[in-house]
């Protein structure tokens, strides 16, 4: 299964903070993860670890140099929410994202003006946030650590690490590590990204018919009178999951968030090779580049090992090689119980036997709280619409609005059409 998207050199515009956030997660990570295992402690919520990267190139590359800032926020929680509540492989985590340097980018960005990156293996999503996102996910990490250790089959997004790129003129970039709900081995054949809102809520069908890649909204699912086929078991579960993430949503103050819902047509297959969105793949080509590093620490322990660390890796990441993703499921997810189907979630019927569909789906986009921004919007949109139709409303509203319009989009949980403003 090759991927879609164009290759991308060094010439590409973020070329460099890909460079620079990769190497920072392989040191980061890697540093964290030698350490023995151990409970996470209060302090943990609140520490930082900084590394100071100056990598020069050698004499075939001269020019190459990166020379950055990097910062690791709560390493050890984020540790353990990977390992103990997320089960992912530690090594797998490693290599997934840093043992070639490739990332591809997602084709249109959101409005919000964040970049997503896929992992060579499609697997993690790199998302750049906002410095007010970042400063939010630090302030509630406690409660989001608290919920997913008593929630392991959560729809929230999974966080799998929060970082901090500085470059040397200044510029901060502060990203996130989170789960792909996209499978690498499944077309996905129509995406929709639900809220719950339905004024303005609406991709043009016309262009949807031209494009198989849209993210179509709440009326478009509406208006093709679409329902999530679960039967009395699968429907129970979601149902109950997702009244309990509401109310986590609702307690941290957030609003915005979406359910998305990637549905891949099994009787259609994989032929069309259709993705959800374009992707574009950085290769780099960097011959060979020399590392010195200076790490802040001196002669500390940690700093020597880091060097160390640094100068034992592989310093050519190169990413020329063919991309191909597997034709198979690689079962990693299969021990949460709406990613246990083929990574996804198979519809069933009303005595819970399987259908033909699968189900991608996962709460996103989980850090806007609702702040004086959001309130000035809603007084202006409400003007001209029904107030409680818009989509920036009150987090409350907002999470029981999102509950209630996800319960009657399943079958037979009611009529959707309520929704609709007049
Ligand atoms: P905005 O604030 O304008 O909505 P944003 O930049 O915050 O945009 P998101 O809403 O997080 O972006 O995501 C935009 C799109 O990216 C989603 O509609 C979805 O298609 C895709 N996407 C985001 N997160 C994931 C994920 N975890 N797995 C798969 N696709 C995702
Ligand atoms: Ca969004
Ligand atoms: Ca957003």
């Amino acid at each position: 299964r090759p991927l879609v998207g164009n290759l991308i050199g060094e010439d590409h515009v973020n070329y460099v903070l890909m460079y620079n956030m990769l190497t920072g997660i392989r040191i980061a990570v890697s540093r964290c993860q030698a350490k023995m295992r151990r409970p996470v402690t209060d302090d943990d919520f609140i520490a930082r670890h900084k590394y100071s990267f100056d990598i020069v190139g050698n004499e075939l590359t001269p020019s190459a140099k990166y020379d950055f800032k990097f910062k690791d926020y709560a390493p050890w929680v984020f540790r353990d929410l990977r390992e103990d509540c997320f089960q992912l492989d530690p090594a797998d985590y490693l290599l997934s994202l840093t043992a070639k340097y490739i990332l591809s980018e997602l084709g249109s960005p959101g409005k919000s003006g964040s970049f997503f990156y896929f992992s060579r293996d499609y697997r993690f999503i790199i998302k750049t946030i906002r410095h007010s996102e970042h400063k939010f996910l630090l302030s509630v990490l406690k409660q989001y650590y608290a919920h997913v250790k008593s929630n392991p089959h959560t729809l929230l997004s999974r966080f799998y690490g929060l970082h901090r790129v500085k470059l040397p003129r200044g510029r901060k970039i502060h990203f996130v590590i989170m789960n792909n709900l996209f499978p690498p081995h499944k077309d996905i054949h129509e995406t929709y990204d639900l809220k719950g809102s339905t004024v303005g809520r609406i991709y043009p069908e016309e262009k949807a018919m031209k494009n198989p890649r849209a993210v179509l909204k709440d009326l478009n699912w509406i208006n093709r009178g679409k329902t999530l086929e679960f039967g009395p078991e699968k429907r129970a579960l979601f149902t109950e999951q997702l009244r309990r993430d509401s109310e986590l949503l609702k307690s941290i103050n957030v609003m915005d968030y979406s359910l998305l819902v990637g549905i891949h047509h099994m009787r259609r297959g994989n032929k069309e090779n259709v993705r959800s969105n374009t992707l574009k793949v950085f290769s780099p080509s960097v011959p060979s580049i020399r590392r010195k590093s200076t790490v802040k620490g001196g002669r500390s322990p940690e700093a020597i090992a880091i060097r160390r660390a640094m100068r034992e890796s592989d310093p050519r990441r190169l990413g020329s090689e063919a991309l191909q993703l597997p034709e198979e499921d690689t079962g990693d997810r299969q021990q949460f119980i709406f990613y246990q189907d083929e990574g996804g979630l198979q519809a069933t019927d009303e005595v819970n036997q399987p259908m033909d569909t699968l189900y991608y789906l996962g709460i996103i986009d989980i850090l806007t709280p609702y702040k004086s921004l959001k309130k000035v919007e809603h007084f202006w949109k409400g003007l001209s619409a029904d107030r409680h139709k818009i989509s920036p409303v009150p987090p409350a509203e907002y999470a029981d609005r999102f509950f209630s319009f996800m319960k009657v989009i399943i079958r037979g949980g009611g009529d959707p059409t309520r929704f609709k403003a007049e």
